[in-house]
């Protein structure tokens, strides 16, 4: 028999700062509506103008983040230049539950703890998890879009392209690698990507 309802999938989308995995998650959100439960990152860094509580962030004061670090709340979690960021759990298993796909948005040293914190046990293969790695075209662009956001300091700036230039070098963990170039280029790749893993036969499903 043909099921009538496929497992939901974890999309997890990971880059260097500045590379537009912002923008194009904001894109994808609107392509899939309800259908993609975007998952809302936690972080103790201040809001900044224009961001909104529960939609760009949860802000939490550092002494509930570590509540919560402590209770297991999150799939995974990092420090970032004095600032604490975290995937919440609950929430991924409650979309998931009402059978909505899951877009992830973590950094490349964070995707790993993913990878792990999902992969399931010998007896039970845990949800479907697609990763997706967006690169700039190249580290030069990736400097010209981050002076252009207008949100980071020159040294900041200069220890973000620090930091990518490694994080470039674990692409080939992901199984999906978007060039973000030309951005409606990149895109119709990333829609394509979530259109083609709907439509998946997954053997354990
Ligand atoms: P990230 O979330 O990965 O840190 P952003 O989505 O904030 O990156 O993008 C960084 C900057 O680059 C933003 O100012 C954004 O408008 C710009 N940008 C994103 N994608 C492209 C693209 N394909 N071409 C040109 N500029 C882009």
């Amino acid at each position: 028999m043909i099921p009538a309802k496929r497992p939901p999938i974890i999309f997890l989308v990971s880059a260097p700062s500045g590379a537009g995995k912002t923008t194009l998650c904001e894109l994808l959100k609107q392509d899939f509506g309800e259908s993609l439960y975007p998952l809302v990152t936690a972080t103790t860094r201040p809001m900044r103008p224009g961001e909104v509580e529960g939609q760009s962030y949860f802000f939490l004061t550092q002494e509930e983040f570590a509540r919560r670090v402590a209770a297991g709340g999150f799939l995974e979690h990092a420090t970032v230049h004095g600032n604490s960021y975290g995937s919440p759990r609950a929430p991924v298993f409650q979309a998931l539950d009402k059978g909505q796909d899951v877009l992830m948005n973590v950094d490349v040293q964070g995707a790993e703890s993913v990878r792990a914190a999902l992969a399931g046990d010998s007896a039970q293969a845990g949800p479907p998890l697609v990763d997706i790695f967006i690169a700039p075209p190249s580290l030069d662009i990736l400097q010209t879009r981050l002076t252009g956001r207008g949100q980071d300091s020159a040294e900041v700036i200069e220890r973000r392209l620090q930091k990518a230039a490694a994080e470039l070098a674990c692409w080939r963990a992901y199984s999906y690698l978007v060039i973000n170039d030309d951005l409606q280029a990149a895109h119709d790749q990333l829609r394509a990507i979530v259109l083609a893993e709907r439509a998946r036969i997954r053997k354990s499903a």
